[in-house]
């Protein structure tokens, strides 16, 4: 019989061939690669996104004014890990339109293969390291200027002024060499071999409290977990983001009890006082927070209940939220 001549018969056959494809192909090859390593969300007309670099591990036994007991007891009810918790360094770009600015710039090379992904992260989000014109420095850590420069102390981000609080700059930049703990030295001069190529331009500046560097943001002092730690708030048509740089470390416990504190805090009593402040101001604000170590974005609201706070991330949706969302009631 001639297949060509009976439309059913052929009908049958093509099917017969493709029930054999079917059962004879490879299931699809697994992809093993992580989705772009950013995140968007408008507040009121600024555009913010969060940019990952990478990660590390953090010991529990950095978190420092509670029993040991009880903070391996929190981990356990968030099922973080005693032995390390996966801790991000997570950085933002703020395009309001004027500027294309950058709150932070990661660890870079200074941690090794987990961090450093900053570049491809701001590329991969549509934008390239050239087109930023302002970067915020929350502090001097190495998780935070590192990124400032390639493997060569070259400036990654060839058109952009670097800024930080004078008090930050004066700890890190300034301070007599001779009177620096042997053990803290190498900090100070990652921190001073970062900013050195913008300095050397005239393209890394400082501001005095009260000052703003630019005019759409507004600067806040929050002192002790390092001399000159700062917040940075934005602000559009009623919508606010804070970005609040170190002030929390530990999602299962510093939420909960904001009185722990964390090893690398310069000074722990300041810390846990600008901690405390700055929740209950989020909290009472309603406002969206932004921080560089807790889970990617790192971006989310803060709930209180008497002098504990919650976390509550931001959920993935729509750039901008639609008008008219059906309500179910
Ligand atoms: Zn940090």
């Amino acid at each position: 019989m001639n297949p060509k001549k009976s439309p059913n018969l052929r009908n049958l056959l093509l099917a017969l061939t493709l029930c054999s494809g079917a059962a004879s192909a490879q299931p699809p090859a697994q992809v093993k690669t992580q989705a772009p390593g950013y995140f968007r969300l408008a507040v009121g007309d600024y555009e913010v996104t969060a940019l990952y670099d990478g990660y590390n591990d953090l010991s529990p036994t950095l978190l420092k004014g509670m029993d040991p007991s009880k903070i391996r007891a929190l981990l356990a009810r968030r099922a973080q890990d005693a032995a390390g918790v996966q801790t991000a360094f997570n950085a933002f770009l703020i395009n309001t339109g004027e500027h294309l600015i950058l709150v932070d710039t990661g660890a870079g090379r200074c941690i090794g293969e987990t961090a450093g992904m900053l570049s491809a992260n701001i590329k991969a989000a549509g934008y390239q390291p050239e087109q930023i014109d302002t970067i915020l420095l929350t502090h001097l850590h190495l998780d935070h200027v590192c990124g400032l420069v390639d493997g060569n102390h070259q400036p990654i981000f060839a058109n952009a002024t670097v800024y930080a609080a004078k008090a930050e700059a004066d700890f890190w930049l300034n301070s007599d060499m001779k009177n620096v703990p042997e053990a803290a030295r190498e900090y100070f001069k990652i921190a001073q071999d970062s900013t050195q190529p913008y300095i050397a331009v005239g393209r890394f500046k400082t501001f005095a409290p009260g000052e703003s560097p630019i005019a759409e943001v507004k600067v806040a002092a929050e002192p002790g977990h390092t001399p000159g730690s700062t917040t940075y708030q934005f602000t559009s048509k009623g919508q606010s983001i804070l970005f609040m740089g170190d002030l929390i470390h530990n999602l299962a416990v510093q939420f909960d009890h904001p009185e722990v504190s964390i090893s690398f805090d310069v000074n722990a009593q300041q810390a846990i006082d600008s901690r405390a402040k700055v929740f209950s101001q989020v909290a009472d604000d309603k406002i969206w927070a932004a921080a560089a170590h807790l889970p990617f974005p790192g971006i989310g609201h803060i709930g209180k209940i008497d002098k504990h706070f919650q976390w509550v991330p931001v959920e993935y949706g729509p750039y901008q939220r639609a008008a008219n969302v059906p309500l179910v009631k």
